[in-house]
């Protein structure tokens, strides 16, 4: 078992421990955490479920959710 924000602590890419994490509020209201890795500049994103666990979410769903609609 792991421990919930283990996706956090490690790239996925490289494994490295160096990373930059930013929590953010999207325009919609999803929190989600940005990962920056300091090796080899993978950039990723997580939103957490109500488990308490976190899930990489794709560019395209953050910034479907940061876009402003319209009214
Ligand atoms: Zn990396």
């Amino acid at each position: 078992m792991t421990a919930p924000d283990d996706a956090l602590q490690a790239c996925s890419s490289c494994g490295s421990t160096v990373l930059t994490r930013l929590p953010l509020v999207l325009t919609d209201g999803t929190d989600v955490t940005f990962i920056s890795c300091h090796v080899c500049e993978v950039r990723a994103w997580f939103s957490q479920d109500e488990a308490g666990g976190w899930t990489s979410i794709p560019i395209a769903s953050v910034l479907e959710r940061s876009a402003r609609k319209p009214r």
